[in-house]
């Protein structure tokens, strides 16, 4: 059973949206990650989990903290409705070890790459049985999942970079 309304998106505020680059930023080079959990579609609390493995290429969710927070979400009535981590080096599609242990077919797996710091990217995905497919994520109602990066986002190692220096 699924209580996702709408199957090929998925919705964040911007403040919900900001938390989860500033979680991500607050323990470079590791990867973070989280819950986030509502009703309806619609977000009620985001859940910062220690990373257990305290690693720069996975992650691996404190069991106590997952636990409580799972608790609470059950007292509250909410949905697992997310599960998020951070990418610091690598781009914001899942690893095959994500794909691996993506246990959680309900929920949607966001994740957050810095591997542009200046221009973070969160994407959304449903990872079920090992298929992943992407879902366009809405920021305040918006569909923002490619628009925000910038289109000339800075590249490490591009020798000549051009000076249109204009941001959009
Ligand atoms: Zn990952």
């Amino acid at each position: 059973m699924t209580t996702v309304q709408s199957r090929r998106e998925f919705h964040l505020d911007s403040d919900t949206y900001d938390d989860l680059v500033a979680h991500a930023r607050s323990d470079v080079p590791y990867e973070v990650c989280g819950l986030l959990a509502g009703r309806d579609g619609t977000l009620t609390a985001h859940y910062r989990i220690p990373n257990a493995a305290r690693s720069m290429t996975l992650y691996n969710m404190d069991p106590k903290a997952m636990l409580h927070a799972m608790n609470e979400m059950d007292d509250n009535d909410w949905d697992l409705l997310g599960i998020y981590h951070s990418h610091t080096h690598t781009e914001a599609y899942p690893s095959s070890t994500d794909i691996e242990l993506a246990f959680y077919a309900d929920a949607v797996y966001l994740i957050v790459s810095l591997q542009a710091p200046d221009a973070p990217q969160i994407r959304a995905f449903d990872i079920v049985d090992g298929q992943v497919s992407e879902r366009a994520l809405v920021v305040d109602g918006e569909r923002a999942s490619r628009s925000l990066i910038p289109r000339n986002a800075r590249r490490a190692g591009s020798a000549g970079e051009q000076t249109s220096g204009e941001s959009r």
